[in-house]
């Protein structure tokens, strides 16, 4: 062994893949097979064999999160110092500018009855007709409320952001998500002050104004002609202010890109000073280009030392109860996995492959339970694990991670780890 050197890779990368929701429970109509075993997604298999698997909490066993708060752990944050509501990264990902006295929201476009009562929180998954609604809604003055501006973006099918700029709002004003059957202005007050009440009077203002503007809308006449429901109204929720990250850089000296559709996810990674790639045809759905996706990908690691790459459609499947349609997306994603192992040499690359929590679809709701992660790298010994899924993982090396090993894990496989003590 005289005289042999080691070639020292300064330059390894990593490839992050997320398919958001994609754990799940057994399922019956499987025959108690989860979705991911039953898919036969032997790509993320290959992975998982070539690599180190374990099983993935991102705030710790049994606390079910957000996507937003786990993205942000997944990137090294500590979702509990630095979340301030859903709202900021929804509003960052569809690239409103916010101040730091600004409130932001989620919006859905929503149907709902003359008594304001929901029908469909997502009017029928409505897709790009909402391009059109959303323009009807631009410089949308609000009664009453003149010294605050509205600024209304929309971002993917039902999808928007809100930011309401202006003096003397509050924060402390209850807006949880829309559900059918439900009230669309069910803002409550969470203390009786001034603001406070001006800010639910703001909240019930946009939501008469867009339902005023939207209910005759000629798309929605159309819609409604074609059996489907209009989408007549736009309801906040997700309250957040402007969220305050320390860039990613800063934090592990390394630059990161991120190929997402959806804007919360957009968001997150923008304000955690990484680059957004933006794909066409990227659409978060199970239409999502999954080939442009990759190829973004692969292109980003050019000049970033992580790329991150999200999927929504395995957590929208599984949040509409679909189980073959949850099946279907993680077969597009192995198909990502593919074309990203195909182009890629682990030597070069760590890959790793993760859900940011489980969504289970029979209960159509984010879960605490733990999440397959599998990384795959040259510098790793492999666990034995050859599948990726729930089950598999159990046996993994890595035995349980949280949201903030995730990074230094990573970070260690491509030598840039940072050392404690002398
Ligand atoms: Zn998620």
């Amino acid at each position: 062994m005289h005289g042999l050197s080691i070639q020292l890779s300064v330059d390894m990368k990593v490839m992050l893949i997320i398919g958001d929701g994609m754990a799940d429970r057994p399922i019956k109509e499987l025959g108690g097979l989860t979705p991911l075993e039953a898919a036969g997604a032997w790509n993320m298999d290959r992975l998982a064999s070539m690599g180190v698997s374990g099983l993935f909490n991102a705030l710790g066993p049994g606390v079910a999160p957000g996507s937003d708060v786990a993205c942000l752990a997944i990137l090294g944050y500590d979702p509990y110092k630095v979340y301030a509501g859903r709202g900021g990264f929804e509003a960052a990902g569809a690239g409103i500018n916010m101040d730091d006295e600004d409130l932001a929201f989620r919006c859905n476009f929503a149907t709902v009855n003359e008594d304001m009562i929901i029908i469909d929180e997502r009017a029928g998954r409505i897709g790009e007709e909402a391009v059109k609604l959303a323009e009807s809604l631009q410089n949308l003055q609000l009664r009453g409320c003149g010294d605050v501006e509205v600024v209304f973006r929309h971002t993917l099918g039902h999808k928007g952001a809100m930011v309401l700029k202006g003096c003397g709002l509050s924060p402390n004003v209850a807006t949880p998500p829309p559900k059918a059957y439900g009230r669309a202005d069910s803002f409550k007050p969470l203390d009786r002050t001034t603001e406070t009440r001006k800010t639910v009077e703001v909240l019930r203002e946009f939501l008469t104004a867009t339902y005023n503007i939207l209910k005759d809308h000629p798309i929605n006449r159309a819609r409604i002609v074609k059996g489907l429901p209009p989408a007549n109204i736009v309801i906040p929720w997700g309250l957040g202010l402007k969220p305050k990250l320390s860039p990613m850089l800063d934090m592990f000296g390394t630059r990161g890109a991120c190929v997402a559709a959806v804007s919360l996810i957009k968001g997150v990674c923008k304000l955690a000073g990484m680059s957004i790639i933006d794909v066409p045809g990227a659409t978060g759905d199970l239409n999502t280009n999954i080939f442009a996706k990759a190829e973004a990908a692969l292109k980003a690691l050019e000049n970033h030392e992580i790329v991150l790459v999200h999927v929504e459609a395995p957590d929208e499947a599984s949040h509409d109860g679909d189980i073959h349609g949850k099946i279907k997306s993680i077969q597009k994603i192995d198909s990502m996995v593919r074309i990203i192992l195909e182009n890629i040499s682990l030597d070069d690359v760590c890959v790793a492959l993760m859900a940011d929590h489980a969504t289970s679809t029979r209960l159509r709701m984010h879960t605490a339970d733990p999440a397959p992660i599998s990384i795959a790298s040259s510098e790793l010994i492999p666990d034995g694990v050859s599948s990726y899924s729930e089950r598999a993982a159990y046996r993994g090396g890595f035995g349980r991670l949280t949201g903030k090993d995730v990074m230094p894990i990573l970070l260690n496989i491509t030598g840039k780890s940072a050392r404690f003590g002398a």
